[in-house]
């Protein structure tokens, strides 16, 4: 089906194998172009810090805005980033941007940058960071790093001995998209990160299933004996929220509160002290 429309054809489906090589290696190529042309912008998501009632932190989430096929969303262009290197230069810039965009937010406001597997395997990250820490003049300790449980499996010492490094920084570090995958309990007491966070998967089933209310409990129990901060991610309904906050959660992200928005929108929202209504009606947990 993209055939006849070339490059307009990156929306529509084609089950043919060579069709999809070709649009990947499509991808591929706008991209290393992309990168360099400043297509690739950083939006923020905020996140709600229940004890608090305002925004804590705001996760850095990249977007590609191409020439010909609008805004592309970071499931389609982060895997072909990571197969083909190009997640190195793209992480670096996500990285640098956020630790500039986040350096005129209140002091209080942390921005946590997602990492690759592959940025972990170059065995250099620590030093990336470290390098772009000072050149931006971003003080660590407002800045966190987002690892997913896959990104641990693959090479746990390596990733271990990164984590170590940029933990004496003063870096906090996150494990995102916590029970998405073949995550046990025992990553979080072998890998101790500051914060959890739990895959959004677990939210949607809260409903329907009290299995994943179990869970989610579990792990609060699990984290709070370990001084882990637990977030709960895809929060989209008050009922949902309410049932987070009841059952001990630390901090809520979602579209309940906001979608990710462009540093423009977010510095604004961060500065502003009624920020999210919803986030300031919250109760607090130790006021029950
Ligand atoms: P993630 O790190 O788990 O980020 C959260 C994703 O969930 C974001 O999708 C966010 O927009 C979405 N989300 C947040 N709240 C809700 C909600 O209430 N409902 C629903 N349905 N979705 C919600 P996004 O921006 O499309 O990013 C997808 C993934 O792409 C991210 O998952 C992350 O793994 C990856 N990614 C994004 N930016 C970067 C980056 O700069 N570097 C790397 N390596 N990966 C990135
Ligand atoms: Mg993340
Ligand atoms: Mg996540
Ligand atoms: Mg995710």
């Amino acid at each position: 089906a993209a055939k006849d429309g070339g490059r307009g054809g990156w929306r529509s489906f084609s089950n043919d194998m060579a069709e999809q090589a070709r649009l990947r290696q499509q991808i591929e190529q706008d991209l290393r172009v992309g990168i360099f042309r400043n297509e690739l912008e950083v939006h923020y998501q905020p996140i709600i810090s229940f004890a608090k009632r305002r925004i804590c932190c705001c996760e850095a989430l990249v977007r590609w805005r191409h020439p010909t096929q609008g805004m592309i969303s970071p499931g389609v262009f982060i895997p072909i980033a990571e197969e083909s290197g190009l997640v190195i230069p793209l992480g670096e810039y996500v990285l640098r941007q956020s630790c500039e965009d986040a350096k005129s937010w209140p002091h209080s406001v942390r921005v946590a940058v997602n990492f690759s597997a592959h940025q972990f395997a170059r065995g250099d990250l620590a030093e990336t960071v470290r390098r772009v820490l000072h050149e931006t003049r971003f003080p660590p300790s407002r800045l966190e790093a987002e690892i997913t449980e896959t990104a641990l499996m693959s090479d746990a010492d390596n990733v271990l001995a990164t984590l170590d490094e940029l933990r004496k920084m003063g870096v906090r570090v996150a494990l995102d998209d916590f029970g998405a995958g073949y995550s046990s309990l025992a990553y979080l007491s072998r890998f101790r990160p500051d914060k959890v966070k739990i895959d959004q998967c677990f939210v949607r089933e809260m409903g329907k299933n009290a299995a994943a209310l179990a869970i989610i409990k579990a792990v609060r129990a699990l984290a709070r004996e370990l001084h882990i901060d637990m977030l709960v991610e895809g929060v989209e309904t008050p009922e949902q929220l309410e049932i987070l906050r009841a059952n001990g959660a630390d901090e809520a992200q979602g579209f309940l509160f906001s979608r990710a928005r462009p540093a423009n929108e977010i510095a604004r929202l961060v500065a502003d002290p009624t920020q999210l209504p919803r986030a300031r009606k919250l109760n607090n947990p130790d006021d029950a």
